[in-house]
């Protein structure tokens, strides 16, 4: 299969919005690709990410826009001044190459193009820089205009098609079966290994059977169990019965991965952050003892002299790409270990109970992992003071855990319930939103450049971003002035099209940076789309919002608060825990 007709379902996905439309184009595609023994189907998934892997394996093509700039130059032989000219007015490279290159002789296939960006990806020492743009330049100059503009996009990470997981899922059952029955299947396995190209060469090479029996890979990411919340004590036993309490510990989420000798620590994210906590690496090496194990804990920064844990605004201090031995002296971790998914052989299925069993053996003592206490409780009353007892000693509140609970991969359910401690507004926890736009604002701000944010939830269903709220407060001047800054390099020209919005802020973003926000209730509003579809009249606003986290660098868009979370919260507001 040519990557010439692969761009053509690119640019045909591009041109619509619908979720089922896309399915069945996507589905087209994995079909035809199937059945041509020389395709190489993850290359197609990979491709149509917008990624030559899974974006855990943090793979990155190294190109600024200045060096796509000249490439396009060195493959066209056009003046820097009219390639320059016509970005500012088309604002996509892509789109400015594919109108100037047009000579085109070879038909490269799909493996030959992803070949391709694999060297380029591949380049490194001595002139690294003039190896890219002349390689690229070389490519840009051997294929058809279409075809350039789609893997400028690529190398950017600008591809941006509008399809999200769910509908890659749908149209792969599709494909292979005609309908979409076998998307619990492969959600399954995608949620284990987090590599849809991975789900997908196994589905077409050696079939449903497999995907069914699939285990968790030492190495790939499992998508994070995630908690349900409830209003109190009393609503959390009626719904679980007996459970065990943790202490809810605020820091950020590790999932570490043992083989052998190699240590990889994902955050909530997925992103590979084992550079980044060298005790991590270096405690789990020390304390645990089988070869292969997964475990998940919440690190937490401590002071070294008194031996206390640190708030979450220092402990984030440690998410940084440079001056990491510094910092670790300053704030070292601890991690309280509280789940283990894999010891030897795949623990996702065994219960809670089960797996902790496990837990208490495999991790050994020493400085840095320590294994959270656990209370079995049978009543509210026990759990209420459970529950005192952790705000006294400093956490967040409590996770209840369901005894025979499996560790449901990539989902927020029962089996895991957060309650956290009364905020003095009605609102008892924060809410994640995504940025889509900003307004300029008045007076002061006006001269700083932005004003207020437009902020959106995440509705699963429809995979789309409703608004809830307009943001002003929270931020300082100097925070306003980057975040401007910041979202100045994903500004968009119109709505995107994952956007449902009725009202137009100043500057529209691409929904990328997630916000914690903090507010004094929700409320029912037809300005905002949250919840619309669900009542028609009137969707749901967040009143007195601020924010009270800056970027949550752990969560990407789709990570954010969803619509049905918002609605529970509306229904559980003025009941105190
Ligand atoms: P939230 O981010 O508010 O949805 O709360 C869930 C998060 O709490 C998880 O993703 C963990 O990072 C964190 N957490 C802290 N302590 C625990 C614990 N004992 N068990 C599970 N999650 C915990």
């Amino acid at each position: 299969m040519k990557f010439k007709e692969l761009a053509v379902y690119f640019q045909r996905l591009e041109s619509i919005s619908k979720r089922l439309d896309m399915t069945d184009i996507l589905a087209e595609l994995f079909q035809k690709a199937s059945q041509d023994k020389k395709v190489n189907i993850e290359e197609i998934v990979y491709l149509s990410q917008g990624h030559l892997l899974p974006s855990f394996k943090n793979i990155e093509f190294q190109m600024s826009e200045k060096l796509i700039h000249k490439s396009i130059v060195l493959a066209t032989g056009k003046p820097d001044e009219l390639i320059e000219d016509m970005f500012q007015r088309i604002g996509d490279y892509g789109e400015v190459a594919q109108k100037l290159c047009k000579i085109y002789i070879e038909n490269l296939s799909i493996t030959d193009v992803y070949k391709k960006l694999t060297e380029l990806v591949g380049f490194s020492g001595a002139g690294v820089v003039v190896k890219k743009t002349e390689f690229l330049a070389d490519l840009l100059k051997s294929i058809s205009p279409i075809e350039v503009k789609y893997i400028i996009r690529i190398i950017l990470g600008k591809l941006r098609l509008g399809v999200g997981d769910p509908t890659f899922l749908d149209s792969l059952s599709l494909a292979y079966s005609g309908d979409k029955n076998l998307r619990k299947h492969l959600e399954r396995a995608y949620n284990l290994c987090c590599d849809l190209g991975l789900v997908a060469k196994i589905l077409f090479s050696e079939g449903i059977e497999r995907i069914k029996g699939f285990e968790v890979i030492v190495g790939c990411p499992i998508r994070m169990a995630l908690a349900a919340r409830m209003p109190g004590a009393k609503e959390i036993i009626e719904k679980i019965g007996t459970c065990a309490v943790e202490a809810k510990y605020d820091g950020f989420r590790c999932q570490v991965h043992k083989n052998g000798k190699e240590i990889q620590v994902y955050s909530r994210n997925l992103e590979n952050t084992t550079h980044m906590f060298p005790e991590i690496k270096e405690g789990t090496l020390a304390q645990v003892k089988n070869k292969n194990v997964i475990y998940e804990g919440e690190a937490i920064a401590y002071d070294p002299q008194t031996g206390e844990c640190l708030p979450f605004q220092t402990t984030v201090q440690r998410k940084r790409k440079h001056g990491i031995a510094s910092m670790r002296k300053l704030f070292p971790l601890k991690l309280f270990v509280f789940d283990l998914l894999y010891a030897d052989g795949d623990l996702t299925d065994k219960s809670y109970e089960q797996r902790r069993k496990i837990l208490t053996s495999v991790i050994g003592k020493g400085d840095v992992l320590e294994v959270s206490p656990v209370h079995i409780v049978k009543t509210a009353r026990e759990l209420e003071n459970i529950f005192e007892e952790s705000l006294r000693e400093g956490r967040e509140g409590i996770v209840a855990k369901r005894l025979d609970g499996v560790y449901k991969a990539g989902g927020r359910n029962f089996n895991w319930i957060k309650l956290k401690s009364s905020y003095s507004g009605e609102l008892n926890d924060t809410i994640d939103c995504v940025i889509v736009g900003y307004y300029f604002g008045k007076g002061l701000r006006a001269s700083l450049g932005l004003g207020s944010l437009l902020a959106c939830v995440y509705d699963k269903k429809s995979e789309t971003f409703k608004t809830i709220a307009k943001i002003g407060s929270g931020l300082t001047e100097d925070e306003l002035v980057k975040f401007k800054k910041m979202l100045d390099k994903i500004k968009v020209n119109s709505k995107p099209p994952k956007v449902d919005s009725l009202i137009e802020p100043d500057v529209w973003v691409e929904p990328k940076y997630v916000i914690e926000v903090q507010a004094d209730e929700i409320t029912r509003s037809p300005v905002h789309t949250c919840g619309k579809a669900q009542d028609k009249d009137s969707g749901y606003a967040l009143r007195f919002p601020r924010t009270v986290d800056k970027i949550r660098e752990d969560k990407d868009a789709q990570d954010a608060t969803t619509v049905n979370e918002n609605i529970n919260l509306f229904k559980m507001q003025g009941r105190k825990t």
